[in-house]
């Protein structure tokens, strides 16, 4: 409580939050980053859709660049993950725990940005995170489809949403099936739309992936026959990062992302927004510009800097 108090105090150093501290360093704002490491895009094994890096870029390379970058500022990034984020005069007291042991230390700010991001929801498979960074298990469409083209692809999740997103993988590939444990909860339009697609329909009671050699995965089906894929796309949904905020009334929509205006300012005076954590296009050209957005209107809504 003994520190001075900071113009803005970013939650979360993803592609979202570490953009934020580069404009709002270079405005001459006090910034500090607060991280707890569990960024997306660590989970990314190249990154293929972002301008200028033609040949793409991993993910974790790609965050420690951004990294670098903002170290040129001074701006601090701390590790520990944000408890709690507290309304207080003037701006907010922000508690946060160390991510090597329980201590908690707090900061105060006039400002927040909040570039927590989500987390997706796993299969419940041994190494998912690891079959994830290796390309097997993917999570985006947007991002990697392209490179599917000829493989053979399943979406895994609740029926009509694996169909929905098995309807716009069919843009990239011939082979793509849903595996579902509920496939008998398609509709008859739904089914029809799925054969007219060539959509193959996989029920699975227990899900029972296994690397085979002929294939990525191997994955049983309720009458005992066996199918190969070359990656699967999980669309079990996300966990929305947002539960610190739970003293404070920021609108959120149904799926618990946080709602912001085109400054990306939430329904708390002085609470910003930006990145995966609020609802839009899942994208870091996405998160960066909304990074962008947020440090300007954070900029403007500070006093003018001492000349
Ligand atoms: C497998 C995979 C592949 C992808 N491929 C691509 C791609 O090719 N191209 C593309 O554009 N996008 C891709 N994405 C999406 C991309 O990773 C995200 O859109 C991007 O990382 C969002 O940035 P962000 O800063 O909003 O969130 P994140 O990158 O998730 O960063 C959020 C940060 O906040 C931290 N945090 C959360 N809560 C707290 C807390 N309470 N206290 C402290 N820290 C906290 C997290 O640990 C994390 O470090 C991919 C995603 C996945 C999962």
């Amino acid at each position: 409580m003994n520190d001075p108090i900071v113009d803005c105090i970013i939650v979360g150093g993803g592609p979202a939050g570490l953009t934020a501290a580069l404009y709002l360093a270079r405005f001459r704002r006090s910034t500090v980053v607060i991280d707890d490491g569990q960024s997306r895009a660590s989970l990314i094994p190249v990154v293929r859709n972002l301008a200028g890096f033609e040949s793409g870029i991993n993910g974790n390379a790609l965050l420690a660049k951004m990294r670098r970058q903002i170290e040129c500022y001074d701006v601090p990034l701390v590790e520990g993950r944000v408890t709690t984020i507290t309304r207080t005069d003037g701006g907010f007291l922000v508690e946060y725990g160390s991510t090597s042991g329980p201590s908690s230390r707090s900061l105060v700010a006039r400002h927040v940005l909040l570039a927590c991001g989500i987390r997706d929801k796993l299969p419940p498979i041994d190494d998912a995170i690891a079959l994830t960074q290796e390309g097997l298990l993917r999570f985006c469409a947007i991002c990697d489809g392209f490179e599917a083209q000829g493989k053979r692809i399943a979406m895994l999740g609740p029926a009509s949403r694996a169909l929905s997103h098995a309807l716009f993988f069919r843009t990239f590939c011939q082979q793509v099936a849903v595996i579902a444990s509920d496939n008998d909860a398609l509709t008859q339009q739904e089914r029809a739309l799925a054969a007219e697609n060539a959509i193959e329909l996989i029920t699975t009671e227990t899900l029972e992936l296994s690397n085979s050699s002929e294939a990525s995965f191997s994955v049983a089906c309720q009458n005992g026959r066996r199918h190969a894929f070359d990656a699967i796309y999980p669309v079990l949904g996300c966990l929305p990062q947002a539960n610190l905020l739970s003293g404070l009334d920021v609108q959120r929509d149904n799926d618990g992302m946080i709602v912001t205006d085109k400054h990306q300012r939430t329904s708390v005076d002085g609470l910003y927004a930006a990145g995966d954590a609020v609802n839009s296009l899942n994208q870091i050209c996405v998160a960066i510009g909304e990074a962008a957005v947020a440090s300007l209107a954070i900029h403007r809504s500070l006093p003018a800097n001492p000349l």
